[in-house]
């Protein structure tokens, strides 16, 4: 069966002041329904700009290349108006802030009401027992009465909740999830990945989650795509990700896990930071930062992703290496 999501060569550059900046280079994925796909990496490494440009939520100073297919429809090019209906329809998105996607100023009721009625045609009253549901099935308690209050009288996790029953309200076929625990305590943070899961097999939804949290990935995810400046760097399934990781940039993120040292041990830190995106180093752009870099990785063209033993991987260190120093890395606990 075809995956539900299947993006393919993908680019999306922003026109800047100082010139185009190629957030999302040749970025290829997919998800099936069902299943979770977490895409991992530092802040600015493309996850964002690839959600949005799924969900065709760019600003205009963005270009979008390559396919992107929701089911049987391209939704490169897809006029904005056919987007729109299927955004909060068939694909919604939940966001860190979730002030991003709720007006401070008009009653959480009436916002999870509009957002039934532009996709479905029922009657008003119908629209508020589904808003009311939507509210009490993540857990906001007093739903009726809820329904009533404005996003800035609750707390950040009421919020975070309300967004959620927002973007869950009409049972979408792709949840995108960027960061969406990030800024919640512990507790709330566990309920919400619940929810995700929750409709993940109520509704056999696909799921792109984003985060820069591998324990939420070892959670919730049954594949993972690494990214790094732009590009899919290495992909997995999460057992093996986290039991023979092949990127050197992976192994730098495992070995980083806080979990991984004792007390009083310094942080392992990948050294430097990843390239600008206006002028990135030719062949593999994290050869600046990598402890097995070699002439060829500075070399054109970019090491390309290819499978070995079921592990796409982008790099061009031999087979016996990359086994020996991911046995490495991923020698201590895993998350
Ligand atoms: Fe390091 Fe070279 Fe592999 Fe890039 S291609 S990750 S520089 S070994």
């Amino acid at each position: 069966m075809a995956p539900l999501l299947s993006v393919s060569g993908l680019h999306t550059t922003f026109r800047t002041d100082d010139g185009p900046v190629g957030a999302v280079d040749g970025v290829s994925l997919s998800v099936d329904a069902g299943k979770v796909l977490g895409v991992v990496g530092e802040s600015g490494c493309g996850k964002s700009a690839t959600s949005l440009s799924i969900m065709g939520l760019l600003p205009r100073t963005a270009t979008v290349e390559g396919s992107i297919r929701l089911g049987d429809r391209e939704l490169v090019g897809m006029p904005d108006d056919q987007l729109r209906a299927l955004r909060g329809a068939e694909m919604a998105m939940i966001f860190q802030d979730p002030m991003t996607s709720l007006d401070p100023v008009i009653r959480v009721g009436a916002q999870l009401e509009e957002a039934v009625r532009i996709h479905r045609d029922v009657p008003k009253q119908e629209a508020r027992e589904m808003a009311m549901k939507g509210l009490a099935s993540v857990g906001i308690p007093s739903p009726e009465e809820r329904l009533r209050s404005y996003p800035f009288e609750m707390s950040g996790g009421m919020r975070q909740r309300v967004m959620i029953a927002m973007a869950l309200i009409n049972r979408p076929r792709l949840l995108i999830a960027d960061e969406p625990t990030t800024a919640l305590d512990v507790t709330t943070q566990a309920q919400i990945l619940d929810l995700i899961r929750d409709l993940r097999t109520e509704v056999d939804a696909a799921v792109l989650l984003i985060t820069h949290d591998l324990g939420v990935v070892a959670e919730m995810c049954d594949e993972v795509a690494v990214m790094y400046a732009g590009r899919i760097v290495e992909r997995a399934s999460v057992d093996d990700l986290f039991a023979r990781p092949q990127h050197p940039y992976t192994w730098g993120l495992l070995t980083s896990l806080p979990g991984r040292h004792r007390a009083g041990e310094r942080l392992h830190q990948i050294p430097g930071t990843p390239p600008s995106l206006l002028n990135p180093p030719p062949g593999c752009r994290f050869a600046p930062r990598c402890d097995f870099v070699m002439d060829s990785c500075r070399a054109d063209p970019a090491p390309a992703l290819s499978t070995h033993d079921g592990t796409a991987v982008a790099c061009h260190l031999d087979a016996a290496t990359r086994a020996r120093e991911g046995a490495r890395a991923a020698r201590d606990d895993a998350p």
